[in-house]
């Protein structure tokens, strides 16, 4: 099948590529010339664990070709839609300019038949607004939302857990839904459930979905609020609850919270758009989720203040991860970089490493130091961080070894991911979050 993929970010280039990696003939487009020249020439524009073997397959078979020229979509049987949907600049509610400006790009070079398939996570409400810009071109727009996680993109985009398309009623939608089907072949060979729904059930699935996982980190982020001021250990609780089959051990890891380019945006435009439909009420948890969020990074960087003396003034702290979470280089909204910020602003010496991240990172905040090697990282330090679960960090730094390279002995522990006992067998004074 030929295809396009409109936006060519961490969505697009996977899908791009990975349509192509399943036989269709696909061409990426995107507006920024940069990517674009970076993706023709087969390099990963951002680190993604499989994307740069199906990027170099996909582009020495002729099967996929990326440009910045919208015409290039022309002829394409479905059009996929991913670009961004960050929040908007003032305000909490998503901003739709991006969306708009792709469906109205695009529009000219839409045939009868063709397919527009939304990918870009929306407030419920827009895909019945596209629909109706370009219903005068006779194309079909489905909501087809998209689940996958930065740092398994690539399997989750050819494996899918569910496919969701939500679709307009009659004819026209069915024929869209199917062929949506015999693009996702492989999946739906699997027996993948494949949903079938309206447009604001397909938008809804995506946002309710975000906003549970975050709510799921939040809640036992309240739990470790309240295991810090009557000495209980918050990582027992999350093990003792999550054997309940009902609760579920999964995003139950206390920490300093979740971020990303998601997350965040979603449940503050979820919020945004609720308040819209007069249904604030409902899913008012949500500012509460997001400041439960925000809070836990103040704690680490409060419990490093407290673990240094008082003041991390001219304190020497090397912070082990600046991505948002591991096997991803995305620093949007990262808690990692935030506490780094944080403990710079206060005056500490800060040292930041990350295997994937380190680029992304200093183009945001160009001030701070970097270092790509952790054990140089590490040396001198007063005191170390964990604020990304880096297998490098949590699993294959022993205590022992730090303490060869580190001044002082003060570990903080931002993930739960190190084992205390031992930490502290080490001669550490380790500090976790809600951990007495
Ligand atoms: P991103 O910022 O990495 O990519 C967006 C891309 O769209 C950019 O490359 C940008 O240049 C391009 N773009 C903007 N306007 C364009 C236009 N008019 N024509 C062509 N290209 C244009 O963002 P992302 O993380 O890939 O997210 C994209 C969408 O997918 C968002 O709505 C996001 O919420 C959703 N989503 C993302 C993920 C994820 O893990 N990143 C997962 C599920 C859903």
């Amino acid at each position: 099948m030929r295809i396009s993929v409109i936006g060519c970010g961490y969505l697009g280039a996977v899908h791009a590529a990975a349509m192509a990696s399943i036989g269709h003939e696909v061409v990426g487009v995107d507006v920024d010339v940069k990517k674009i020249d970076m993706l023709s020439r087969g390099e990963a524009p951002f680190f993604e664990p499989g994307l740069q073997e199906i990027l170099t397959e996909g582009i020495a078979s002729g099967r996929l070709s990326f440009t910045s020229d919208l015409a290039a979509a022309s002829g394409a049987q479905v059009h996929f839609i991913g670009v961004g949907t960050p929040q908007q600049k003032e305000g909490s509610a998503a901003d739709l300019t991006y969306v708009d400006a792709a469906i109205d790009g695009l529009r000219p070079f839409l045939r009868a038949g063709d397919v527009v398939a939304g990918k870009s996570t929306v407030p419920v409400g827009t895909a019945a607004r596209l629909a109706e810009r370009i219903a005068p071109t006779g194309a079909t727009l489905v909501w087809n939302p998209e689940f996958l996680r930065e740092g398994w993109a690539v399997q989750d985009t050819v494996d899918p857990d569910r496919l969701v398309a939500g679709i307009p009623a009659g004819a026209a939608g069915e024929r869209a839904a199917s062929i949506l089907r015999a693009v996702y072949h492989p999946a739906v060979a699997k027996d993948t459930p494949f949903i079938v729904t309206d447009y604001a059930t397909a938008e809804l699935v995506k946002v309710a979905a975000n906003a549970f996982l975050a709510t799921k980190i939040s809640f036992i982020n309240a739990m470790a609020e309240i295991a810090e001021v009557t000495g209980a250990d918050v990582t027992q609780l999350a093990d003792a609850i999550g054997h309940d089959v009902r609760i579920g051990r999964r995003f139950l890891g206390a920490g300093i919270g979740f971020g990303g380019g998601c997350l965040p945006k979603d449940i503050r435009a979820f919020a945004a758009r609720a308040e819209e439909l007069g249904r604030g009420e409902s899913v008012s948890f949500l500012r509460e989720v997001d400041a439960i969020n925000l809070r836990r990074r103040e704690r680490a960087v409060q419990l490093t203040v407290d673990a240094l003396g008082g003041s991390v003034f001219t304190k020497r702290i090397t912070v082990l991860g600046a991505a948002f979470k591991p096997h991803s280089d995305d620093v949007r909204d990262s808690p990692a970089l935030d506490v780094a910020v944080r403990l710079h602003g206060l005056g500490a010496s800060v040292t930041i490493t990350d295997p994937a991240a380190i680029p992304n990172a200093r183009r945001l905040h160009p001030h701070l130091n970097y270092v790509t090697d952790r054990d140089d990282a590490l040396r001198d330090a007063d005191a170390v961080l964990l604020v990304t679960e880096w297998d490098e960090y949590r699993r294959e730094l022993s205590p022992e070894h730090a303490a060869t390279l580190t001044t002082g002995r003060v570990a903080i522990d931002g993930r739960n991911g190190w084992d205390a006992a031992a930490w502290r067998a080490a001669g550490w004074a380790y500090y976790g979050m809600g951990r007495p």
